[in-house]
């Protein structure tokens, strides 16, 4: 344990890396990918059971848990960690991405952005100063600055804008978040696909100073072409003795391929709410346990895996209780899902450090290329 927080870089294969980042509440081994368990729960999981998957920090969102059950309420509760049992490293996001997504009647100004919550209608502001105040009443180990994100597609103008009013915000960030020890703060590198706008966003947070940085405004919807292409560049403007956060990606093969070139940290909600839907990934791809060619398969999901679902369930079972409507489909699929994630991190992880990322990844996209195992 750490007072302060702190990363420590182990090996390096090619442009991909992998380390440790230390705090006071656990170390995180990078490359991480971060559950997101948006209200205060990674949806039809058990703490113990996410980090029974192998997860080490977890994500929570600022915008919902402000509008419920409010941050000040959890700070009266002992702060996010103990309101949702959950003891290790947690990172918040600003809110920033989410107030522009989700909520209505929004306005942005220089201050911030005055809105009304998709809940129940009321108004609300949300500015650097706040959601910096917010973090910390939640008690967030990593706590991102507020910034603001361009649905892309947009103006190079716009675009510029858009980035020159997060970089001011991002030094009122890291006025307002003041010297926290053992509390990090991230910065938010923005500029769209345009790499002049992405190197200007990278000076001005490396003269303000931040703990980690996180490349924003991908995973937006450009396509995994365009991500990877501003990825080609944009993580050799960050600094290399911090961690780098990609924020909101992936499927597995974006986290492949970020990790590739030089991301450190990773969240998505996409391995719980596939869970929910019927989706499972897997070494060999997609598999779709809605598909009516289960309905007889006493065969596990992926019969190299060790988790519950794997472990003790057949794909007809799987098939089963999602079609019925039974919560333990959602259950059973999220935990696969998320085990499976962390186990790629872990193969990416040991495969950087052994100096084998190339034959890993080679591995990966074949396996996948193959596709799931033949009917019965
Ligand atoms: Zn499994």
């Amino acid at each position: 344990m750490t007072e302060r927080f702190s990363f420590s870089l182990h090996a390096t294969d090619g442009k991909a890396r992998t380390g440790t980042i230390s705090t006071t509440r656990g170390e995180i081994r990078t490359p991480a990918f971060m559950p997101v368990g948006t209200a205060a729960t990674v949806k039809a999981m058990l703490p113990e059971s996410v980090r029974a998957t192998g997860a080490d920090i977890l994500l929570g969102n600022t915008y919902h848990l402000m509008l419920r059950p409010t941050a000040e309420r959890i700070a009266r509760l002992g702060g996010l960690h103990k309101f949702m049992n959950w003891d290790r490293p947690i990172l918040t996001d600003s809110g920033g991405f989410q107030v522009m997504s989700l909520a209505s009647l929004r306005k942005l100004t220089e201050e911030g952005v005055r809105f009304s919550s998709h809940i129940d209608g009321s108004k609300h502001m949300l500015s650097p100063e706040r959601s910096m105040e917010i973090q910390k009443l939640l008690g967030s180990d990593i706590v991102m600055c507020f910034d603001e994100c361009p649905a892309l597609p947009a103006t190079e103008e716009a675009v510029a804008d858009s980035m020159r009013l997060s970089m001011r915000w991002a030094q009122r960030s890291r006025d307002a978040f003041g010297d926290r020890p053992g509390h990090a703060l991230f910065g938010i590198m923005q500029g769209g696909v345009t790499r002049e706008l992405r190197e200007e966003s990278a000076k001005k947070l490396k003269e303000i100073g931040f703990d980690g940085y996180a490349v924003g405004g991908l995973a937006v919807g450009e396509g995994q072409e365009a991500m990877f292409s501003v990825l080609d560049y944009a993580p050799g403007f960050l600094p290399e003795d911090k961690p780098r956060y990609l924020m909101g990606v992936g499927k597995p093969d974006d986290i492949v391929g970020a990790v590739e070139r030089g991301i450190d940290m990773m969240d998505c909600v996409l391995p719980s709410r596939s869970g929910r839907t019927g989706q499972a990934w897997t070494r060999r791809g997609q598999v779709n346990i809605k598909n009516a060619r289960h309905q007889d398969d006493p065969r596990p999901l992926d019969e190299d895996c060790t988790c519950p679902a794997c472990r003790s369930y057949s794909r007809a079972y799987l098939h089963h209780v999602f079609r019925a409507g039974e919560m333990i489909s959602g259950m059973l699929l999220t935990w696969h899902n998320l085990h499976y994630y962390q186990e790629l991190m872990q193969g990416l992880r040991e495969a950087i450090a052994a100096g084998g990322l190339d034959d890993f990844v080679r591995r990966f996209h074949a396996l996948r290329t193959e596709g799931d195992i033949e009917p019965l």
